[in-house]
């Protein structure tokens, strides 16, 4: 099954330089992987922890953590500390590090994330002349690692087959995403936001009631999209 995901226009348009090799090393240095006393709170879908588990990740209530006894236990695994850059920087990294800076609301809206706004990539002005581009060009592989290439090529085609006026970026657009990730993505938010809570209440929300809650959010997002299903059905048949 397909869900309608709302797209911020305005968000994927935001300017940034892309997240390669040659930015890492020369600029930012990895510094979007953040550090905290206890996990590197990289989220691991269920879906991928096997295979994440098999590339030497530790991973505990779906969060992957550091490796006891190492100096900086709290940092991701894969991250090499000399040059800050992943040691898997390809489609073997989590969902959630290859979807970013994107990520996608509660209520099934795709954005950009807060955090990313603060780092290098989308702050620098200097790095190759400050020549940026929109996220959803610099970012693709983020966006075809959720919707696919076909639903990739459609939102891409509708960018710039338009003027960006005002109306145009504030009307939403929606694209195709399966259940099975938009359960997982959603799932990513409330497992980071339980560790948040977990700081001030160490009981914070169970396993149980998390998944309880990520399929309602998920249904209740379904339901609110059925009539652009019906559409778009009525429009191809
Ligand atoms: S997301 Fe930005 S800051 Fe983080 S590693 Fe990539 S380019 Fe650097
Ligand atoms: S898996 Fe790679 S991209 Fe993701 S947090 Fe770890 S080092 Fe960073």
């Amino acid at each position: 099954m397909f869900v309608k995901i709302k797209v911020s226009i305005r968000s994927a348009r935001l300017p940034f330089h892309s997240c390669g090799e040659k930015f890492i090393l020369e600029v930012c240095h990895g510094c979007c992987v953040s550090a905290n006393k206890e996990s590197a709170w990289v989220y691991v879908g269920d879906s991928e922890i096997k295979r994440i588990e098999s590339l030497g990740g530790a991973i505990n209530n779906n969060l992957m953590v550091g490796i006891p006894g190492e100096k900086n236990k709290s940092q991701c695994p894969f991250l090499d500390e000399s040059t800050g850059f992943c040691a898997y920087h390809d489609d073997r990294q989590p969902l959630g590090c290859r979807v970013s800076p994107f990520r996608i609301s509660n209520l099934g809206v795709l954005l950009i994330r807060k955090r990313n706004l603060a780092l290098k990539c989308f702050k620098d002005k200097t790095w190759q002349g400050g020549v940026k581009l929109p996220a959803y060009l610099g970012h693709s592989r983020a966006l075809i690692a959720l919707f696919g290439k076909v639903e990739y090529a459609r939102l891409k085609a509708y960018i710039e087959g338009h003027e960006l006026t005002d109306d145009f970026l504030d009307t939403p657009f929606y694209l195709d995403l399966s259940y099975a990730l938009l359960y997982e993505t959603i799932k990513g938010n409330l497992v980071r936001r339980r560790e948040q809570d977990r700081r001030d209440s160490p009981n914070g929300i169970e396993s149980k009631l998390l998944d309880v809650t990520c399929k309602q959010l998920c249904d209740s997002i379904v339901q609110e999209r059925g009539d652009l299903v019906e559409v778009k059905h009525r429009k191809i048949f």
